[in-house]
């Protein structure tokens, strides 16, 4: 049995003998005969390399006019061919673009190397039948033959291919089965989280995490050999050389960020949290941030929000991203509005006399947002693929801002 995963789906192929009498045996072999002369004669039609569905479907229409006999066939197991034909021509140009050779041009197929017809739907061209105690399988133009079935087919079958092996045949049933989601658990514990200030983050059940160490020591080092760089006369071999140290410097926190990242997302989602409120940073445009100790802090909060999605998403805990717009100016306690300038530590709400973190404040406004059912986004389904696309994204965009701040001290 063969398994593959696409999407949310899975595929499995079911193969079983089956016994036709002599007289299906023959509407099999007839068929298939009939599918392999299609598949040349198709082929045949199509030698100039113009392989669109439509064209192929031109070409169909002209072979049925003049050869009415491949009206035996089934018209999807007719589609079926021309599908398969299509795939070879979209292989073999596939080769030729990755410049393995001009080898491989289709080829008109023996009768002995074709040896399936294929029904491509599941529409009632065919069908298991119990008949007196026997599996039976029904196929359209062919007719009922029993079937060995040692196995239940799970999931939704698509397609059947009737397959001819020596002397012996078979059915292949390939089934679509839903993929299992993560068991989503009753969410008794959310968390709210913030984009720290001063710490890395603050969450709304009063903890934080400070920024890493070597935060501020690449932020140094950054920004010495960004005034070396600007220093260095343009064009000039000196420059390219600082440049390669810059350029060496923001590898190494990229690295960092990323272990950094891994860690603590990997402990919020083991410290027993149903659901995470997040703020969604496409909201804020993080990049064009000059600020430098920012700027880097951010790019490391776009990772490890990542790797927290990914994490969550493995664990079935769901990810809520809302509109971070005022959560820092706004008192969760009662809503009211105040300025807070970056210096402000505290959020001191005159209204109601609230005290409080302001980083921890907007962690709270954070999860009240989510919990109101603001913009939900479940993370189900994000692969592991995605996210090395997202920490590659990451260090785009921290070349993006490193291009920023080489300009800024040009200037
Ligand atoms: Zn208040």
């Amino acid at each position: 049995m063969n398994c593959d995963i696409r999407g949310m789906e899975l595929t499995k192929a079911y193969k079983f003998r089956i016994y036709p009498d002599t007289k299906r045996q023959e509407e099999i072999d007839e068929s298939i005969s009939l599918a392999q002369k299609l598949y040349n004669k198709l082929l045949e039609k199509s030698i100039n390399g113009k392989i669109s569905r439509q064209t192929f479907n031109k070409y169909l229409h002209e072979i049925l006019l003049e050869n009415p006999e491949y009206h035996a066939l089934y018209s999807q197991t007719r589609q079926d061919i021309r599908d398969r034909l299509i795939k070879t021509y979209q292989n073999f140009f596939r080769r030729c673009k990755e410049g393995k050779g001009k080898k491989g041009f289709p080829k008109s197929k023996p009768f002995d190397k074709y040896k399936s017809i294929t029904y491509p739907q599941d529409n009632g061209s065919f069908s298991i039948e119990r008949i007196k105690g026997f599996n039976r399988l029904r196929v359209s133009r062919i007719g009922t033959m029993k079937i060995e079935l040692h196995r239940q087919i799970e999931g939704k079958i698509k397609t059947l291919t009737i397959a001819k092996e020596g002397k012996e045949y078979y059915a292949i049933f390939s089934v679509a089965i839903k993929r299992d989601e993560p068991q989503k658990a009753q969410d008794t514990n959310p968390v709210g989280i913030d984009l720290g200030l001063i710490s890395f983050n603050a969450m709304s059940d009063g903890r934080k995490v400070e920024k890493p160490k070597f935060f501020k020591k690449e932020e140094k080092r950054i920004a010495l050999w960004q005034r070396r760089v600007a220093k260095k006369k343009k064009g000039s071999n000196n420059r390219k050389k600082a440049k390669l140290h810059l350029q060496h410097e923001w590898n190494k926190v990229t690295r960092q960020s990323e272990d950094f990242a891994q860690k603590l997302s990997h402990d919020l989602v083991s410290a027993g949290y149903t659901s995470f409120a997040v703020e969604d940073l496409r909201i804020q445009n993080m990049v064009k941030n000059h600020h430098l100790a920012q700027s880097i802090s951010n790019a490391c909060w776009g990772g490890f929000l990542k790797f927290l999605t990914y994490k969550a998403g493995e664990n079935g805990l769901p990810i809520m991203k809302v509109n971070p717009q005022n959560t820092s100016k706004t008192c969760s306690n009662c809503g009211n509005i105040l300025e807070m300038p970056l210096s402000k530590r505290m959020f001191n709400c005159d209204r109601c006399g609230l005290q409080l973190d302001r980083d921890i404040n907007a962690s709270i406004n954070i999860l009240n947002r989510a919990m109101v059912g603001q913009t939900k986004s479940h993370a189900w389904g994000d692969s592991a693929s995605t996210m090395q696309k997202a920490w590659r994204a990451e260090s785009l965009n921290q070349e993006h801002t490193l291009q920023q701040a080489e300009e800024a001290h040009t200037l």
